[in-house]
């Protein structure tokens, strides 16, 4: 695998994206904004009187052509921010009950292609050593109590971040883990793209 990324470097000259200084140069449709003004049948209930729920939306597809993806990636929503971890943010995720794909996409951000790291954002294996619980998939019930030793472990100031439809509003399969108010973060797509994931953790930390 590295050799792959050894070669693209050497194809482009570079092959991180420039964020944040420029938008993704090739940006996913899928997951995206959605545009549209119908009310067309959708599964997740995320279309409703004509407002579209991101945090509900699994990108099923189902109701198009009534409703288009517009290739904005910012689906996601910052109810707070903590400046004081610009410098260095240490994720720490939790899979409650996930299909997988969360999982991927959040670990793809420290790929090459993306280099989190540069951005000062890092992974923890520890909720002792986090700024920020990650959580992913749908509430089970020996995650429960998981989850919230996990939370209490973590010291001040901390962060709780939804990663999916899944952990935001249930999805289309179960009950999300925790109230939708009490996360700080929503990052919505099933999965999300890793730049709105990258874009969403950066604006966390009021950068
Ligand atoms: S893509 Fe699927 S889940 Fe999302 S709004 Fe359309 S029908 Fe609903
Ligand atoms: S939100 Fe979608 S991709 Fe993420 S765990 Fe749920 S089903 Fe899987």
């Amino acid at each position: 695998m590295s050799n792959f990324w050894f070669g693209e470097g050497l194809r482009k000259g570079r092959k991180t994206e420039k964020f944040p200084l420029a938008p993704p140069e090739e940006p996913p449709l899928w997951p995206s904004y959605l545009d549209g003004n119908a009310e067309p049948y959708c599964p997740t209930e995320a279309i409703k009187e004509g407002m579209w729920d991101p945090g509900r939306c699994i990108f099923c597809r189902l109701c198009e052509p009534q409703y288009k993806p517009t290739g904005k990636q910012g689906i996601f929503q910052v109810r707070k921010t903590q400046p004081l971890l610009k410098k260095s943010f240490y994720i720490y995720k939790l899979d409650s009950g996930a299909c997988g794909a969360c999982n991927v996409e959040l670990g793809t951000i420290f790929d090459p292609q993306y280099d989190a790291n540069r951005l000062n954002i890092f992974m923890t294996n520890t909720p002792r050593h986090a700024d920020a619980i990650v959580v992913m998939g749908v509430q089970t019930e020996r995650m429960k109590e998981a989850l919230k030793n996990a939370y209490e472990a973590m010291p001040e100031p901390k962060l709780i971040i939804s990663l999916g439809a899944c952990a935001i509003s249930g999805g289309i399969i179960g009950k999300s883990p925790m109230e939708r108010e009490q996360y700080h973060v929503e990052i919505a797509g099933c999965p999300p793209s890793p730049y709105t994931i990258l874009e969403a953790l950066s604006r966390a930390r009021g950068v």
